[in-house]
C-alpha cells in the first residue's frame, strides 16, 4: 500500500464501484414504467455510492419528487461521462445533477433547477483573508483549486498564484494545514468535505468573482420526445417547498445528512439495571491533550470530556475523573484501576484489555516541522530526521520501524513542541489539533506542517471511549448515548474547542544587533534574583529550585529568545533587591512598579496587575471602605509594594509591620489584629498552606499591585531587551500566568479531602475576587445581606458546640446534592447514647450534660474534616455526615468513634467516673439520580435501632446489615 495515501480509502471505493453501471430499485412494488435516471456515483454529498448504498442530496430531492409527480424512479449509478453517454444513446430516460448549457438545449429537455451551486472562496478563520471583491484582491496570496477547472484561465489572467489538487478532500487539507491561504471551489461540497474531516474552521470568504461562470445549476434532462415526462417533473419539482430544500442543503452540507432531530436514548430495562447498579465510573482523562483533553484552572476540560458529560448525562451513569498523563493512565486501565479511558484507538494489541465504543471524533495525525522547504513525501523521509511522538501513542511501534535510530518518545505534548522550539527535534508527530493548540500556545511562528502520516491500518486517530473488559455490558450503552448526541449538539461541542483561535501571541521580533552582541558576551544567559518567599508569585520549593508565576514567565521568555536564566539564591528579598543595585545579578522578575520606583531601579512596563484585599476572621462584616476600619489594627508584611502607598492614601490606617505572610495571616487568626492586607494571590496560598479555614476576605484596597520586571544599570542592553520580551507577552501568556496561581491541580488518584480543601478555601476566596472584579458594589450589599441573615439565625448548638438542627438544614441537603453530582460518596450517621435515662437518674442532669459534652469533644477528635458535619440532632442524639472515601473510610472512623466514647470516664463532683456508651447507625454509597436525602436519614436511624436491638454500643451499616 502507498505510503501517503493521497486520498481516502472511500473514494478509492467510490471510483473502484463507479466503473461499474450498478442499478438499484427504491420502491419494492413493480410499476409498469420506471424511469430509468443516471446518478453521478461520486459526488458528494449530491451523490455518492458507499457503503450506506447511495445516498445524498439530489437522492432525497428525487424520493421527495417522486412523492409529489408520480413518477417511480430506477437508478443507474455511475461515473458521469457513464452516464451521460448512456444518456446520449438512449439507454436512460433522465440523467440528474445536470447544468443547462446552449449546447446541450437542442438535445433534452431541462427541468427548472433545484440547486444553484455557487463557487466560493474560502479560508481558515485561523488565518483569515481580508475582505475580498474582486480576484486582484487575492494577489499574494497563495490559492488552491482543483487540476484543470474551467475557471483556471480567468485565475491566471488575474495574475494569482494557483496550486493545483487533484481531488477536493485534498483541497480542503491543503487551507487546513496551512499550505495555501485559500481555496476556490463548489461550496456546499468543500463545506461538507471539510465537516466531514473536522476541520471546522473552513469557512467561505466570499463568492468567487468569476464573471458568471460562479454558479451551477442542478437540474433533470430528459429526451426532447418525452414531453409529459418533463413536465411532470418540472410540475413536481415546483410543488417542492423551497424552504424543505434549503434545510436539506443544510443538513447535508453541514451534518453529512444526518436527521437533526431530537433523538431520545432508549435502553433496555436490563440496561437500564446495569446503569442503576453501576458505581461512579473513574475515567482517565489526559492532562495534556488540549484541545481534547487538558487541565485548566483546576479542572479538566476539553472536547473529549465534554462529550463525556453528555454521555453521563443521557445515560445517568456517572463519572470521576482521573487525571494524568496518557503512560500512567493506559496502565492504570491494565491494572483495572480506573474503569474508562477517554481518547483512545482501537489497536489489535489494545484488545485484550480494553472494550472499545464507537468513534466519537476522528483527527488527522500530520507532522509538524521548523524545517523549511521540508514536506513528507514518502517514508524514506522520515530517514535521519529526529522525530518526536508521544510514549505510548498508537503508531509508535509503526514509527519506530521506519526510521528507529531517530524516534524520541516524550510523555506531555507540551515538552514535545518545545523540543521543536528549541530544534532538539526535527519533526514531531501529533494530532492536527493538538499540534495547533501548542503551536500558538508556545508563540511558535515559524512551524509549518510537512504533511500527514498515513500509514497502512493508520489514517488519523480515532478517538473512543475505552473500557476495561468486566465492564463490557456498557459498550452498547455508550454508544447507544454517542448515536444520541444530535448532530447540532456535536457541532457546538466542536466548534467551543476547536472552533477559531483569533488571538494570536504577539510576535517577539528579535533582539537588536547590539543587543545580540551584548548577549554573546554573556554567553546567553542572565542571572537573576527573586523573592525566596512570596509564593505563588515566586518561592524555592524544597530543592532550592525557582517556582511560581516568575518561574513561568521566565520560562516564557527563555523560549521565546533563547536566552538562559539562572537563578542566583539569596535567604530575603532585601538581599535580592541589594544584589541587583550592586550588579551581581541582572534582573529581578518580579517587583511592585511603586516599589521599584521608589528604589530607584530601572523597570520595564508593568505586565502583571494582582488585586490587593483585606483578610479578615470569617465573623468580621464586610467592609466598603478602607476608611471603614480606621479604629482597628490592621497588619501588612514589611516589605509590601503596597506600605508606603498605603501610609500615603490612608494616613488615618492603624498599620502593623509583620515580617511574613505567615506570621500575618496567623496573627489574624489568633485575633491579634483586625485585618491583614495581602494580595488576593499571595494570601489564598498561604491559607492553603496554613490550612487556615476561618479567615476570608472581608474588603478590596483600592490599590492593585502593578508587576514590572527591574533589571541592573550595570548595561543598558539589559533594560531595552528584557522590555522587549516584556512587550512580547500575549494575553495567552498572561492567561497562563494567571493559571499559575489560580490553578490548584487534582491528584492523580483523586484526593477527595484535598479537593474538599480547594472547594471551602481557594474557591471561596477565587470566586470572590471575580465577583469583586465584575460587580463589586452588588456583591458586597449582597454579602453583607446574606451575613446579618446568618447572624440572626444561630447554627450551633449552646451545650456542645456542635451543629444544632439549623445547621443541619442548611447543609444537609447540599452536602448530599454536592455528592449525588458528583458521583461521591455520601454518609450519614445517626448516633445515640445508650441508656441515657439511667446516667441522668443515677448521677444527676448536670453530669448527663457533661457526658453529652466529653461525647461531642470525642467527635470533633475523630472528624475533623472540612467535609464532616457534626451535629446534635436532639437530646441525646447526634447526626455525622460526611464525604466518605470508601466503605472502609466510613465503618473505621465509626468504630474508632465508639471505642474513643466507650474509653471515655466523665468524672464527677463526689470523685466517681461515668461511663457512656453509643449506638451508631449509618449509611454510606453514593446517591443516585432520584434519591431523597431523608431516605438516607430514615435508614440511618432504622440502623441505630438495630444497634440498640442487638445489643448497643455497636456500628451497624443500613446497607449491609439491616434487611
Ligand atoms: P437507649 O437510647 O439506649 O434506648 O436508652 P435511653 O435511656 O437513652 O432512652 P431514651 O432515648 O428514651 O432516653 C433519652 C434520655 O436522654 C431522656 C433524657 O433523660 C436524656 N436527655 C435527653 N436530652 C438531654 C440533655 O440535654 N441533657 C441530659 N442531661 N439528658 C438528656
Ligand atoms: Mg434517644
Ligand atoms: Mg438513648
Amino acid at each position: 500500500m502507498d505510503f501517503m495515501k493521497p486520498f481516502r480509502l472511500h473514494f478509492a471505493v467510490f471510483i473502484t464501484m463507479a466503473l461499474y453501471l450498478l442499478t438499484f430499485q427504491v420502491r419494492a412494488e413493480p410499476e409498469l414504467s420506471p424511469v430509468t435516471i443516471g446518478i453521478v456515483a461520486d459526488n458528494a454529498p449530491y451523490s455518492s455510492l458507499g457503503p450506506g448504498g447511495l445516498r445524498g442530496f439530489s437522492i432525497d430531492i428525487l424520493e421527495e419528487l417522486s412523492r409529489t409527480s408520480g413518477v417511480e424512479f430506477e437508478y443507474r449509478v455511475g461515473s458521469w461521462s457513464e452516464i451521460y453517454g448512456a444518456f446520449l444513446r438512449g439507454e436512460l430516460d433522465a440523467v440528474d445533477e445536470i447544468s443547462w448549457r446552449e449546447d446541450r438545449a437542442d438535445k433534452m429537455l431541462f427541468t427548472r433547477p433545484y440547486h444553484l451551486r455557487h463557487t466560493v472562496i474560502m479560508h481558515d478563520e485561523n488565518r483569515p483573508l481580508p475582505t475580498i471583491e474582486t480576484l486582484s484582491n487575492l494577489k499574494g496570496y497563495r490559492i488552491g483549486t482543483l487540476t484543470d477547472i474551467y475557471y483556471a484561465g480567468i485565475l491566471r489572467e488575474s495574475g494569482l498564484e494557483i496550486v493545483e489538487y487533484g481531488l477536493q478532500p485534498d483541497l480542503v487539507r491543503a487551507l487546513a494545514f496551512g499550505w495555501v491561504d485559500a481555496i476556490i471551489g463548489p461550496e456546499v461540497t468543500l463545506r461538507y468535505m471539510a465537516r466531514q474531516q473536522g476541520f471546522v474552521n473552513i469557512e467561505p470568504l466570499a463568492a468567487a468573482p468569476l464573471s458568471g461562470k460562479e454558479t451551477e445549476d442542478f437540474r433533470i434532462a430528459v429526451h426532447l420526445d418525452q414531453p409529459q415526462l418533463y413536465q411532470k417533473l418540472d410540475e413536481g419539482l415546483a410543488a417542492i417547498d423551497p424552504h424543505w430544500i434549503e434545510a436539506l442543503r443544510e443538513r447535508w452540507q453541514e451534518f453529512g445528512g444526518k436527521a437533526l432531530d431530537n433523538k431520545t436514548l432508549k435502553l433496555t430495562p436490563a440496561q437500564q439495571l446495569t446503569v442503576r447498579q453501576q458505581a461512579p465510573l473513574r475515567v482517565g482523562l489526559m492532562s495534556d491533550y488540549a484541545p481534547l483533553s487538558f487541565e485548566d484552572g483546576g479542572r479538566v476540560q476539553g472536547l473529549s470530556v465534554d462529550i463525556l458529560t453528555r454521555v453521563m448525562d443521557l445515560t445517568g451513569l456517572q463519572a470521576t475523573p482521573v487525571v494524568d498523563q496518557w503512560s500512567v493512565l493506559i496502565e492504570l486501565l491494565q491494572q483495572g484501576e480506573i474503569d474508562v479511558i477517554a481518547n483512545i484507538s482501537d489497536l489489535k494489541e489494545r484488545r485484550s484489555f480494553t472494550r472499545f465504543t464507537q468513534p466519537f471524533h476522528h483527527v488527522p495525525i500530520v507532522v509538524f516541522t521548523r524545517k523549511p522547504g521540508f514536506r513528507l513525501n514518502s517514508p524514506d523521509d522520515f530517514r535521519g530526521q529526529k522525530i518526536a511522538i508521544s510514549t505510548g501513542i498508537f503508531y509508535e511501534r509503526k514509527v519506530r520501524d521506519l526510521a528507529s535510530e531517530g524516534v524520541v518518545s516524550f510523555d506531555s505534548q507540551a515538552s514535545m513542541f518545545r523540543s521543536l522550539a528549541s530544534g532538539t527535534v526535527d519533526l514531531v508527530l501529533a494530532a492536527l489539533p493538538n499540534g495547533n493548540h501548542w503551536v500558538r500556545e508556545l508563540g511558535l511562528t515559524d512551524v509549518r506542517i510537512a504533511g500527514e502520516l498515513s500509514l497502512p491500518d493508520v489514517s488519523g486517530e480515532d478517538l473512543r471511549f475505552g473500557l476495561r473488559p468486566e465492564l463490557e455490558p456498557l459498550v452498547p450503552i455508550i454508544d447507544a448515548a454517542l448515536a444520541a448526541i444530535t448532530p447540532t449538539e456535536m457541532r457546538t461541542i466542536e466548534n467551543r474547542w476547536l472552533g477559531a483561535q483569533l488571538e494570536t501571541n504577539s510576535a517577539f521580533t528579535g533582539f537588536s544587533a547590539a543587543e545580540q552582541d551584548f548577549l554573546e558576551i554573556r554567553n546567553n544567559s542572565l542571572s537573576y534574583c527573586i523573592h525566596p518567599d512570596w509564593m505563588p508569585l515566586e518561592g524555592l520549593d524544597s530543592k532550592g529550585q525557582h517556582q511560581g508565576l516568575s518561574a513561568t514567565l521566565l520560562d516564557i521568555f527563555s523560549l521565546r529568545s533563547g536566552v538562559a536564566f539562572n537563578l542566583r539564591p539569596t535567604r530575603h528579598w532585601r538581599d535580592s533587591l541589594a544584589a541587583l543595585k550592586q550588579g551581581q545579578c541582572d534582573l529581578v522578575p518580579l517587583i511592585g512598579r511603586s516599589e521599584g520606583q521608589s528604589e530607584g531601579l530601572v523597570l520595564t512596563s508593568a505586565f502583571y496587575t494582582l488585586p490587593s484585599i483585606v483578610l479578615g476572621r470569617i465573623e468580621a462584616p464586610f467592609i466598603s471602605s478602607l476608611s471603614d476600619i480606621d479604629q482597628h489594627p490592621i497588619a501588612i508584611v514589611r516589605d509590601s509594594p503596597l506600605l508606603s502607598e498605603l501610609r500615603r492614601s490612608y494616613p488615618g490606617l492603624n498599620l502593623i509591620e509583620v515580617d511574613s505572610e505567615t506570621e500575618g495571616v496567623q496573627g489574624l487568626q489568633r485575633g491579634e489584629w483586625y485585618g491583614y492586607i495581602s494580595t488576593l494571590a499571595t494570601a489564598s496560598q498561604k491559607l492553603e498552606d496554613l490550612g487556615l479555614a476561618d479567615i476570608r476576605v472581608i474588603g478590596r484596597v483600592p490599590m492593585d499591585l502593578e508587576l514590572a520586571l527591574a533589571t541592573s544599570a550595570t548595561d543598558q542592553h539589559l533594560g531595552t531587551l528584557m522590555q522587549k520580551l516584556v512587550s512580547s507577552l500575549s494575553s495567552e501568556d498572561l492567561h497562563r500566568m494567571d493559571s499559575e496561581w489560580r490553578t490548584v491541580r487534582l491528584q492523580q488518584r483523586v484526593d477527595y479531602s484535598l479537593l474538599w480543601k480547594i472547594l471551602s478555601v481557594t474557591a471561596i476566596v477565587l470566586f470572590m475576587l471575580f465577583y469583586w472584579n465584575r460587580k463589586l458594589g452588588a456583591l458586597n450589599r449582597e454579602l453583607a445581606a446574606a451575613n446579618e441573615r446568618l447572624a440572626v439565625t444561630s447554627t450551633t448548638d449552646e451545650l456542645t458546640g456542635l451543629g444544632n438542627r439549623t445547621s443541619f438544614e442548611q447543609h444537609y441537603e447540599a452536602c448530599y446534592q454536592v455528592c449525588q453530582r458528583n458521583g461521591l460518596s455520601f454518609m450519614v450517621a445517626m448516633m445515640d447514647a445508650d441508656h441515657f435515662k439511667q446516667v441522668n437518674d443515677r448521677f444527676g442532669h448536670a453530669v448527663g450534660d457533661e457526658c453529652l459534652r466529653a461525647i461531642s469533644r470525642t467527635m470533633r477528635e475523630h472528624f475533623r474534616r472540612e467535609t464532616d458535619h457534626l451535629i446534635r440532632f436532639g437530646g441525646e442524639e447526634f447526626v455525622i455526615f460526611a464525604v466518605a472515601n470508601s466503605p472502609a473510610d466510613a465503618a473505621e472512623r465509626l468504630e474508632t468513634l465508639r471505642r474513643g466514647i466507650e474509653q471515655l470516664r466523665v468524672p464527677t463532683a463526689d470523685g466517681q467516673e461515668v461511663r457512656v456508651s453509643v449506638s451508631i447507625g449509618y449509611c454510606r454509597l453514593v446517591p443516585e439520580i432520584g434519591q431523597r436525602s431523608e431516605q438516607w436519614l430514615r435508614m440511618a436511624d432504622r440502623a441505630v435501632y438495630e444497634a440498640k436491638r442487638k445489643g448497643r454500643n455497636r456500628v451497624v451499616d443500613a446497607g449491609k446489615d439491616v434487611v
